[in-house]
């Protein structure tokens, strides 16, 4: 088959951007851009209270703008010992503003005291993707990545949270492995692989 199509990645962060570009590699598309890259949008405002909300706002409003095939995602962090928080506000957690940084340091701020063996928490994606043209497809699929946070950031690799998110499968923190290493396991992957397939039924028509 010929590859016809493109997908937009309705994300401004280019770190997910680089992620999602070599989760999708092997799709029969033209390719993987990030909406940035091909139109001035404004900002989509995420005002869901779900991540499922959230992901399916992000990737309808672009697609419904471009009239063509868009990806978003929409990460939560949930932390046990914090009733789930920061959850959907992951990205804002200390404040509209919050750099990565500052997110990081209420986090441990929050969990002073924490013994390590109340420190469990997991990311969650929720990944759609929308087609607006013809009578649309909408499809949502999920991935979760289960771990730990540590007391203080290990490694200079990843972005957001990834220095402190310890994860039991390579005993190190998402921060300290690669970013193969990283699409491998982490909950971004996961919900990717499952898109994958969703896609490639889609594109295919299998
Ligand atoms: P968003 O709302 O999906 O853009 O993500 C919320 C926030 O979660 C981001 O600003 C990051 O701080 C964090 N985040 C999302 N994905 C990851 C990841 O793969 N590793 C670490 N932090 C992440």
């Amino acid at each position: 088959m010929t590859p016809t199509e493109r997908i937009v990645l309705a994300t401004r962060n280019a770190d997910k951007i680089r992620e999602m570009r070599k989760l999708f590699s092997s799709l029969p598309v033209t390719e993987v851009v990030g909406v940035e890259e091909i139109a001035d949008l404004a900002e989509v405002i995420e005002d869901g209270t779900t991540l499922r909300e959230n992901a399916l706002k992000k990737a309808r409003t672009v697609a419904e703008a471009l009239g063509e095939l868009c990806l978003a995602d929409d990460t939560g962090l949930e932390v046990d010992a914090l009733g789930g928080a920061p959850g959907i506000y992951a990205a804002r957690y200390a404040g509209e503003e919050a750099t990565y940084a500052d997110n990081c340091a209420k986090l441990l701020r929050e969990l002073e005291g924490v013994g390590v063996s109340r420190r469990g928490a997991r990311f969650r994606t929720v990944m759609a993707a929308v087609d607006p043209r013809g009578e649309g497809w909408e499809c949502t699929v999920d991935g979760v990545l289960e771990g730990r946070i540590l007391v203080e950031p290990k490694g200079n690799r990843g972005f957001g949270y990834d220095p402190l998110f310890w994860t039991a499968d390579l005993d190190r923190s998402l921060a300290e492995i690669s970013l193969e290493e990283k699409n491998r396991i982490s909950h971004r992957a996961r919900a990717a692989r499952a898109m994958r397939e969703k896609l490639r039924e889609y594109l295919v028509g299998a």
